[in-house]
């Protein structure tokens, strides 16, 4: 399958079969008012299927039954071993079905096929696989209190939960929310972006196969205005885990507070600061500069869009920097050599053009790209961009663009920097590129974000926790701290006679 050409993955496409339709109660049906939304193909404007389109209906139809089954504890009173054989097998047909997956997330999000193939979806399986391999290795505790009394601090899962998740990396999130939430024997509903939804609607019919009981998971494409916000403000849907925008992320913790103070746990946006010393290893970091915020189109959360750089190396640091930029001009998706795609569609297209005009206006430095390209194909395409001559008070740098745009800002001294870096509403991510060890850590450990590398960007695997400080969020994706979303603590306190 690695020697499949664009042309192969494209007569693939062809014959591909899409189910667009919700997975409710364990059978993929229909909305109920019938009504459908096209999803179009990023790269090339074409409609791929007509999706179900479920209003609140959908949704009270599908929360009754992940209550009903909740409460009758098919799934949340099995055994952690058995429910980890389930996760385990549905991690397995993930990776059976691996090249149709990452087709579909390739034509749904114009992600380019070399990165679905080989990033988000064994991503997902992973964390499938590993979310089952740990629940039945969780022990609950025993507290230290007199030596007539016994008390047991236990954890229980919250019920039914809603999952609502974007459409940038809409396969990977998915995974990383439905995976703790169903080990830990909750009962999930899961509300795709509106524009993405065909990877996690193939996903809860591999879940099925895998022997997850009917109403365990239940897959809802719908708008979020409706759909979605019907879901944050339900009173039988006791947790709510959102991957997405800082004003939708805000907007649900009113709706918690609103309705029955439902967990609501935030993954957000970011303006990650990526912080290059004069004594760094420049190559390494210009190269992986250009990769933090050119891949996935810049629709990453933890993107490092600001790039500072100590004045001392600027202008050769830029020059290294517009050198990588050039290996990522976007292409056909369906391409294995293709490193970026299109925008996932036109409104962030237009997002991105107006972010670039606002740079210009700010009075910033256009020093590569700015322009749409391959206008032909039918795709909106955006060059790599840089903007040098930028400071950390232009709207450039304070916004998030969700798109292949670098804000570069100079700093002096590692004070300014850190200052610099948490002159923010975001603490997602960011990075620091330094040889000593001294400056490194102290800069990693002042940086006010939920993950820091060192000597690297996008560093993290299973083993570690995922999410941000301040206007990022607040829960954690990822690692065994993910079950603390889905958990509530409960004390068993016993006293002998
Ligand atoms: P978005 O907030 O517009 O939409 C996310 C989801 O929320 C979609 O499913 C949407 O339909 C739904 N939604 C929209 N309005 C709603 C409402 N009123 N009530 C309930 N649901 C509603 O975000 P997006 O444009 O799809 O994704 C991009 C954003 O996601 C960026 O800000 C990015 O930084 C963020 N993101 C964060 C992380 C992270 O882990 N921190 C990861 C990926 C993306």
């Amino acid at each position: 399958m690695q020697d499949f050409s664009a042309k192969d993955w494209a007569d693939r496409a062809a014959s591909l079969t899409i189910e667009g339709r919700a997975f409710i109660d364990g059978a993929y049906i229909n909305a109920l008012s019938g009504n459908t939304r096209p999803t179009l193909n990023p790269a090339t404007g074409e409609v791929l299927v007509a999706v179900a389109s479920c209003g609140p209906e959908d949704a009270d139809r599908a929360i009754a039954s992940a209550k009903a089954v909740f409460e009758a504890g098919t799934w949340a009173n099995q055994a952690p071993s058995e429910r980890k054989k389930v996760l385990v097998r549905w991690a397995e047909l993930v990776e059976a079905h691996a090249e149709e997956l990452a087709l579909l997330e390739c034509l749904d999000v114009g992600k380019p096929i070399s990165d679905t193939l080989n990033v988000d979806v064994p991503a997902a399986a992973r964390t499938l696989r590993w979310s089952g391999e740990a629940i039945d290795k969780v022990y609950d505790q025993v507290a230290p209190t007199p030596h007539d009394t016994l008390a047991l601090v236990t954890r229980l899962p919250l019920g039914v939960v809603a999952a609502i998740v974007p459409w940038n990396f809409p396969f990977s999130t998915t995974a990383w929310k439905i995976a703790p939430a169903i080990a830990t024997g909750n009962s999930v509903i899961l509300k795709p972006a509106s524009n993405t939804p065909l990877t996690a609607i193939k996903l809860a019919g591999l879940a099925k196969q895998a022997g997850l009981p009917d109403g365990v998971l239940q897959v809802l494409p719908g708008p979020g205005g409706s759909l979605g916000s019907h879901l944050a403000k339900h009173m039988d849907v006791e947790g709510l885990t959102f991957t997405g925008s800082t004003p939708v992320g805000k907007m649900l913790m009113e709706y918690s507070g609103q309705s029955n103070l439902k967990r609501t746990y935030l993954e957000l946006g970011g303006k990650s600061p990526n912080i290059v010393f004069a004594d760094a290893n420049l190559d390494k970091a210009a190269a992986m500069a250009a990769t933090a915020v050119f891949y996935n189109g810049g629709q990453t959360c933890t993107a490092g869009t600001r790039l500072l750089v100590q004045a001392s190396i600027h202008d050769a640091f830029v020059a290294k920097v517009i050198e990588h930029a050039k290996s990522w001009l976007p292409g056909n998706p369906l391409d294995p050599a293709t490193s970026m795609g299109p925008m996932v569609d036109e409104a962030q297209y237009n997002t991105v053009a107006e972010y670039v005009r606002i740079g210009c206006d700010e009075g910033a430095t256009l020093a590569y790209g700015g322009k749409r390209v391959k206008v032909t194909d039918g795709g909106f395409y955006h060059e790599p961009t840089i903007f040098t001559g930028a400071n950390n008070q232009m709207r450039i740098a304070q916004e998030e663009i969700f798109g292949p745009v670098m804000t570069v800002i100079p700093f002096e001294t590692e004070a300014e920097a850190i200052a610099i870096a948490n002159d923010s509403i975001f603490g997602l991510a960011g990075a620091v590129w330094s040889k000593d060890i001294n400056v490194a850590h102290r800069v990693a450990k002042a940086v006010r974000v939920g993950t820091m590398g060192i000597n690297n960007y996008f560093g993290g695997d299973m083993t570690v926790p995922f999410g941000g400080f301040k206007q990022s969020g607040n829960g954690r994706d990822k690692s065994m701290h993910a079950f603390d979303d889905y958990t509530e603590l409960k004390t068993t306190w016993i006293e002998f006679d």
